[in-house]
């Protein structure tokens, strides 16, 4: 496991090693003692400090499996069974994630709600309730950060749980938030199936045991998370993991949007790399690249946390700075320029002088495109005024 591991050998080091680490702590795997009370009362304690628990068992005790899990644990598991061993593994995973993800109960039942919001704090989820469509609605829009909804099909109101679904999902597509449709009416209600066809992600028929619950959780939102890592994947340099070219279009249309409505312009900067081809030419490939990261490590510590660093293609970079005057955003850069020039490129056998030349675009046109031409403009009479400095549009 990539965690660390605390290991108790018994009830009052388990305490200990809870208070010494609490909030560091985020799951515990319990071997289940044949001497049940000691186990209890082990899982109420981890419960009490909303620790998730898996508990593990020698060997298979259908009395062991239902007393651990009344008692709050997640799952109870073999310890000899590699199945289980790989499962434990994508929970942990789960589990360790989950701390930072919300969800939304909607279920007209405040005990139904009650009882499932035990069951997702015993995954690590932290959860909000909602007993109609509207409320929902209103949480959703107030966290952003809320990744899953479970919904009941039927509460009070005029918007029932299929049809909450669609309202969601008209706003919120598949891959950002997941939706798991909860019919109590069985496999053969027509509303099941509907749950999907309006856009859950998937759905679960009452009453279910908690395993049941905690599988699809895990899968939906392993679903969802790959889709984000490949997304991230797909906007980051391999090299120097900067933000690429691509991942300027997702991002700078809603800047250009905030910018002309409130009157503001945009910074727009190509800083590209002197004589980078000498540098291949003359020490290799690899050294290049080295170099390449070198000036990404600058790059990165140069600006403030919102602006965006792009590695625009081979030697070239692009900064594109909101919020800030002309004057601001031409020191900023020409500080950067500087710093570049001052900072020598080492490693065990080299050092070498790097520097780059800056073209900065200052103002407003409709697309990405558009600024970063002008700012290739800026920068082409850069080279020409023979490098290692500046130029800004007027
Ligand atoms: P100038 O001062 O006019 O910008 O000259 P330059 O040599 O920097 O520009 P030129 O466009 O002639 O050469 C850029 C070089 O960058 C050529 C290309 O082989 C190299 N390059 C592009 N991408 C990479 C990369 O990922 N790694 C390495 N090592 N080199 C790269
Ligand atoms: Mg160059
Ligand atoms: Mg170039």
């Amino acid at each position: 496991l990539p965690y660390p591991i605390i290991i108790a050998r018994a009830f009052n080091q388990m305490k200990d090693a809870i208070k010494e680490y609490e909030n560091d702590i985020f799951i515990a795997l319990l071997d289940y003692q044949s001497d049940t009370l000691t186990t209890c009362e082990a899982l109420d304690y981890l419960y009490s400090k909303s620790i998730p628990t898996l508990v593990y068992d020698d060997k298979f005790s259908n009395e062991a499996r239902e007393e651990v899990l009344v008692h709050g644990a997640l799952e109870y598991l073999l310890k000899k069974q590699n199945a289980d061993l790989l499962y434990s593994t994508r929970l942990i995973d789960q589990v360790y994630k989950n701390r930072l993800i919300k969800a939304i109960i909607v279920d007209g039942s405040q005990r139904f709600r009650d009882e499932l919001s035990i069951n997702l704090k015993q995954f690590g989820l932290t959860s909000m309730q909602a007993s109609d469509a509207y409320l929902a609605m209103d949480l959703l829009e107030q966290h952003p950060d809320v990744k899953i909804i479970l919904i009941d099909e039927d509460f009070k109101g005029d918007i029932q749980g299929v049809d909450l679904v669609e309202n969601i999902r008209l706003k919120y597509p598949t891959d950002q938030l997941v939706i798991l449709g909860i019919s109590p009416h069985g496999y053969n209600s027509k509303h099941s199936i509907e749950f999907l066809k309006k856009g859950a992600n998937d759905f679960i028929i009452k009453p279910f045991i908690k395993e049941q619950l905690n599988l699809r959780i895990m899968q939906t939102l392993e679903m969802l998370n790959s889709v984000e890592e490949k997304r991230k994947l797909a906007a980051t340099d391999f090299l120097t993991k900067l933000d690429n070219r691509r991942s300027l279009d997702t991002v700078v249309p809603s800047m250009i949007n905030y910018a002309k409505e409130t009157g503001l312009s945009l910074a727009v900067a190509m800083i590209d790399i002197d004589h980078f081809k000498l540098v291949n030419d003359t020490y290799g490939h690899g050294i290049g690249d080295e170099v390449l990261k070198f000036i990404s490590t600058i790059l990165k510590t140069s600006f403030r946390s919102g602006d965006l660093i792009v590695r625009n293609g081979g030697e070239e970079f692009c900064v594109i700075l909101d919020k800030i005057d002309k004057e601001k955003s031409i020191q900023v850069l020409e500080k950067l320029r500087e710093k570049i020039d001052k900072t020598l490129f080492k490693n065990e056998d080299l050092s070498l002088h790097i520097t780059v030349s800056v073209g900065l675009f200052y103002g407003l046109k409709n697309s990405i495109d558009e600024m970063l031409n002008e700012a290739d403009i800026q920068l082409y009479k850069a080279k020409n005024q023979g490098r290692n400095c500046l130029v800004s549009s007027i």
